[in-house]
């Protein structure tokens, strides 16, 4: 993505609202909004006359207006930004009559749903006096009118979902594959991803130890919480690494119930969303799995050296997933290549026809991508990684 940013006249305030706003898009998307330099097309932030944008890119320089009479805001920021990428707003959207009904001609637009719902709560959803010009609702949502719309401080679930599904933003997405009928069998596996040696490890401590602030939604089940919980805390008993709960640390862990199993690899900045689905994701190795995602490291059938170990059979590999399958240049930190990493896919990893996707070599036979928590090698790269003091 190449977006350009480029606010002008601002307080300092005013700046660090819009800034926080731009960058709020990395935590949950793959967009990156980033100064530009000498890019052609940029979005050119400015205070104009009201809060304003066009839809998508125009090419060239595009203004943002954000009057600082009243647009510097996170959900208005946010709320400009979704237009110059392309979204329009939630009550123009084609099947909005089934959700509320208008007093005010707002155009209806054929927009592209992305299979996402209606949402209430999205950051595009006018509120209920938009343009009233006698204190009466212009929208109204049906059928329960009392509904609340157009509240939102900031961008929705939904908001993020449609950013990732335009942009086709490729998360380390570790959907479990159902094998057999109905075991779900997460398919994953890793090592330290080339980021890490240029800023997307967490801060080491004077104490000798990693803090990773995290928060866990109150989406959860207490038993649900306690096994994320366990995940969390595994990790002090073999390594330097300190999840603990979250004060007002910039960057942090963000565990959520979302779609499927996923976490970005290393350090992003703020919030970081890590999901862990209710249903199929809520396993103690899956939540070391995630957390090694986040800590920085790759699956481990993606590492440099894996031509050696395993055969990617792509013939049998659901069709627009290889990507999960690529090679990626690790750092495996001197240690070998493990079949019982927790971040080894298993060998029927997003299969399309329950043929094996991953085979190892020499012997076809071997077990892997079958850990039921951190092998010793998992451990070892935490610890080399972070430099952690018991390091073997
Ligand atoms: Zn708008
Ligand atoms: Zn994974």
């Amino acid at each position: 993505m190449r977006i350009l940013a480029h606010p002008v006249g601002a307080t300092s305030r005013e700046r660090s609202i819009i800034e926080r706003g731009l960058q709020s898009f990395a935590a949950s998307t793959c967009i990156r909004f980033h100064r530009r330099t000498n890019q052609r097309d940029f979005v050119n932030i400015q205070s104009r006359s009201g809060c304003y944008s066009f839809v998508g890119r125009q090419g060239n320089g595009q203004v943002v207006s954000l009057d600082r009479r009243g647009c510097v805001y996170h959900q208005i920021v946010q709320h400009e930004l979704l237009h110059a990428l392309g979204f329009n707003h939630e009550q123009t959207r084609s099947d909005r009559d089934q959700h509320v009904r208008l007093r005010f001609a707002f155009d209806k637009i054929n927009s592209n749903n992305l299979g996402t719902p209606y949402d209430y709560n999205s950051v595009m959803q006018y509120g209920r006096y938009a343009f009233s010009s006698n204190r009466q609702p212009t929208i109204v949502p049906i059928p329960n009118s009392n509904v609340p719309i157009g509240r939102s401080t900031q961008m929705s679930p939904n908001d993020i979902l449609r950013v990732n599904r335009l942009y086709r933003c490729r998360q380390e997405l570790d959907e479990p594959t159902v094998m057999f009928g109905d075991i779900a069998v997460e398919t994953g596996l890793q090592n330290a991803d080339p980021c890490t040696s240029r800023g997307c490890k967490w801060v080491k401590y004077s104490d000798g130890n990693v803090y990773v602030p995290y928060v866990i939604s109150n989406q959860y089940s207490s038993r649900e919480r306690s096994i994320i919980e366990r995940g969390l805390q595994s990790f002090a008993a073999s390594t330097c690494i300190r999840f603990t709960r979250r004060t007002r640390q910039r960057d942090f862990v963000n565990i959520q119930s979302r779609s499927g199993c996923y976490s970005f690899v290393g350090r992003r900045g703020n919030g970081q969303v890590v999901s862990l689905a209710r249903r199929g994701c809520v396993y103690h190795q899956i939540v070391q799995h995630e957390l090694l995602h986040a800590l920085g490291f790759n699956h481990e059938q993606t590492r440099s050296d894996r031509d050696q170990h395993v055969r990617i059979l792509y013939q049998n590999v659901i069709q627009g997933q290889q990507h999960n399958f690529r090679k990626i240049a690790t750092n495996n930190l001197g240690t070998p290549y493990d079949y019982n990493s927790v971040m080894h896919y298993g060998r029927y990893a997003f299969s399309r026809n329950r043929q094996p996707t991953i085979v190892p070599i020499p012997n076809s036979n071997v077990a892997i991508g079958r850990a039921t928590q951190m092998s010793r090698n998992d451990i070892l790269r935490i610890n080399r990684l972070y430099r952690c003091r018991r390091s073997g």
